[in-house]
């Protein structure tokens, strides 16, 4: 089928992007959902700092590329041997999915799965298909196998939550990425518990997730930092208890004196690299780092090495909030509808194809936390 998509053919072009436009609105070919796979016609589609990342070239990818890695839907049609979905279901989209086979999904790490990994280097769907065309029939690449800047997306079951039709799409888009990675990284990679001491650095999307999860799991002192101090009203209603400018040249000593020596975890969301070291410096003897936030590829940190020894600190790399999306989402769901994980919050607000690029500026900017852009108006 034709249908209306956000393509990207080349990476790293010049801000602002509302001028550069990075992404071209146009029209690409969806071939129809084969063996195992199913077609979802997207409802939402969040945009993440990935996205820009993305745009910015970061990270390498296969071009050209039909952009965006979270978002919902419905089920319209599904492909042979797909079982537990049926079209008119309402779905999750999470760039998580698993082979079920391999030495890391067979202990349940799926975000470390090889096979899964390898196809989204290549651009491919994780059973190593591509679905996408130019209409003169040239390949078009599938983003982290989601490609949710589109009407429609064929995606694997793997990658689908079936949830709720009562929960509203646009928020459910949120639930593929920015929920799961921020949330996880709290319940899942640091397993924060009642009582601890944390920091969070960086409050988009992600870093505000693992804010209200902290809250959740009971932490005493949750502190949120980011260069942007018009973000800390929103902060403190989700459950920070202090905040702080990045900027502030005595962020470090602050910390630690009013935590008494450091905080138990510190998350640090945003991938900067002066972040990463304030977030090792925050910690206390015997606490944890937690990398939430990518950066470049090939980016090279330093931490002093005596310390890290004789303080016993650790430093935990945390992808995608080590998630298994068909036990965390539906958890995270719940949470939702039972109002402690106010996810509704974030969104700053829908968008259109057109508005795009503009409001990339604006995610940039970190004038907004979560734009979803609707595809089907
Ligand atoms: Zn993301
Ligand atoms: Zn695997």
């Amino acid at each position: 089928m034709r249908m209306t998509a956000a393509v990207m053919y080349e990476q790293g072009l010049p801000m602002p992007y509302v001028e550069s436009q990075p992404f071209r609105i146009e029209e690409v070919e969806l071939r129809s959902p084969e063996e195992g796979e199913v077609l979802v016609e997207v409802r939402g589609a969040g945009l993440c700092h990935s996205d820009l990342s993305q745009v910015a070239g970061l990270r390498k990818r296969k071009l050209p590329v039909v952009g965006g890695h979270e978002g919902a839907g419905i089920v319209r049609e599904i492909g042979r041997g797909v079982s537990g979905l049926k079209p008119g279901d309402h779905v999750v989209m999470t760039s998580v999915a698993d082979c079920g086979h391999c030495p890391a999904c067979a202990r349940k790490r799926l975000v470390l799965c090889e096979s899964v990994g390898m196809a989204r280097s290549q651009g491919f769907l994780s059973n190593g298909q591509l679905r996408l065309a130019s209409l003169d029939g040239q390949p078009v690449y599938h983003y982290s196998g989601i490609s949710s800047f589109a009407q429609f997306a064929i995606t694997m079951p793997s990658s689908l939550i079936k949830i709720d039709p009562s929960i509203p799409l646009d928020v459910a888009a949120m639930f593929g990425c920015a929920v799961v990675t921020g949330a996880g990284s709290v319940f899942n990679s640091a397993k924060v518990g009642p009582g601890d001491y944390i920091a969070v650095f960086g409050l988009g999307g992600v870093g505000l997730n693992a804010v209200m999860a902290a809250r959740i799991a009971g932490a005493s002192m949750i502190i949120g930092i980011d260069i942007n101090e018009g973000k800390f009203g929103l902060a403190r209603e989700l459950g920070c208890t202090h905040t702080f400018s990045a900027r502030d040249e005595h962020l470090v000593e602050s910390v630690r004196e009013l935590t008494k020596g450091g905080v138990d975890f510190a998350f640090e969301v945003s991938g900067n690299k002066t972040a990463m070291t304030a977030a090792y410096d925050v910690t206390r003897k015997g606490g944890e780092v937690v990398a939430v936030g990518l950066g470049a590829t090939g980016a090279m940190h330093d931490y002093p090495h005596t310390a890290l020894v004789s303080e016993e600190k650790v430093i935990r790399g945390s992808f995608m909030g080590s998630c298994i999306p068909a036990r965390d989402i539906p958890l995270y769901l719940r949470l939702y509808q039972e109002g402690k994980l106010p996810v509704d919050r974030l969104r700053s607000g829908t968008i259109s194809f057109a508005q795009l690029n503009r409001n990339l500026d604006l995610l940039e900017h970190g004038e907004v936390v979560r734009q979803i852009l609707l595809p089907n108006g």
